[in-house]
């Protein structure tokens, strides 16, 4: 089977001046995922390794430089499916793991699919993973974001509903021997109600995985892809028969028209072939097969058009 990986880094209206950062960020943590692949590493594995990069970036919204909520503190989400015996893991409102993603796969090695808050601490603790403080996620940039969030609409009594997510981190892989896995890990929207929960950690909203079809990790408003089930729909369309770029459109187009949600998604089909679609102002993917003989990394935007797919 060819080898094959996608990763993304978030989808919403991307600044000029972090481009350079979501477009490296994105390389690096495809190529950690390739190396692992081509060690005839586990499509799991992959992601794990990917996201981990992610997650470790401070330029990007999951594990360290994740964005704060309401209180000031990072709460994280995370979740990783694997395709051949449909097994999940996710974690949810963790506050003191550096790497979530990496407890999301210790939750999937278990009998549990979703563990939240201090109880998905209590579960990294007794599995032996460090522990952080939250401030040690936490950087400069959120920090200051927070206080003029706060400033803007704690006063209106609004809280945090209008504010774009962005830049949560996701990856889909298949490996060598046709197992697919599919990853997110973020630190949601911006100024959340504490204990809000997006679609990354739910499987069949944030991400899914399955041998047959093919894998999908999404990205965007938490609350309206949930409401869609973006990954799953998604990867109904390819069990249906659709190309995997048009399932890709065709799912974030019912994002639009059943919730006028905003969003996007990242896929691989059994075969190995990728596309995305989104409908935010853009999205930092990047993506590479074994019978290309480079990576594509960029932060695509949307220009005039509705959707657009590699
Ligand atoms: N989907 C994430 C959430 O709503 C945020 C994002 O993808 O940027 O928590």
């Amino acid at each position: 089977m060819p080898l094959s990986l996608i990763v993304h880094g978030g989808a919403w209206d991307i600044p000029e001046e972090l481009v350079e950062a979501h477009d490296s960020g994105c390389r690096a943590a495809l190529l950690e995922g390739w190396s692992t692949l081509q060690a005839d590493g586990h499509a799991l594995d992959a992601v794990e390794v990917a996201i981990r990069k992610m997650e470790d970036n401070p330029a990007l919204n999951a594990g360290t430089g994740s964005v704060l909520n309401s209180e000031g503190k990072a709460q994280l989400d995370a979740s990783l499916m694997e395709g051949e015996s449909l097994k999940a893991g996710a974690v949810a409102a963790v506050e003191t793991v550096r790497n979530p993603i990496s407890l999301a796969r210790m939750v999937l090695q278990s009998e549990n699919v979703l563990l939240v808050a201090e109880g998905a601490v209590q579960f990294a603790r007794a599995a032996g993973m460090d522990e952080c403080r939250n401030e040690d996620l936490v950087v400069e940039r959120e920090v200051r974001l927070w206080k003029a969030w706060r400033r803007e609409h704690e006063s209106d009594g609004q809280g945090a509903s209008g504010l774009a997510a962005g830049d949560t981190v996701g990856a889909v892989a298949v490996d060598g021997r046709g197992n697919v896995a599919a990853g997110d890990s973020t630190g949601g929207r911006p100024f959340k109600h504490p204990g809000r929960v997006g679609d990354s950690p739910l499987i069949g909203c944030g991400v899914y995985a399955d041998n047959s079809v093919g894998g999908a990790a999404c990205t965007g408003w938490g609350e309206s892809i949930t409401r869609v089930v973006l990954a799953k729909t998604a990867l109904d369309l390819l069990g249906e028969g659709k190309p995997v770029k048009e399932a890709a459109e065709l799912a974030v187009q019912s994002l639009i028209d059943r919730v006028d949600g905003r969003g996007g998604v990242i896929m691989i089909d059994a075969t190995g072939n990728v596309g995305y679609a989104f409908n935010t102002a853009a999205l930092a993917c990047a993506y590479l097969r074994e019978d290309m003989s480079e990576p594509v990394a960029s932060v695509v935007r949307l220009g005039n058009r509705t959707l657009r797919t590699s």
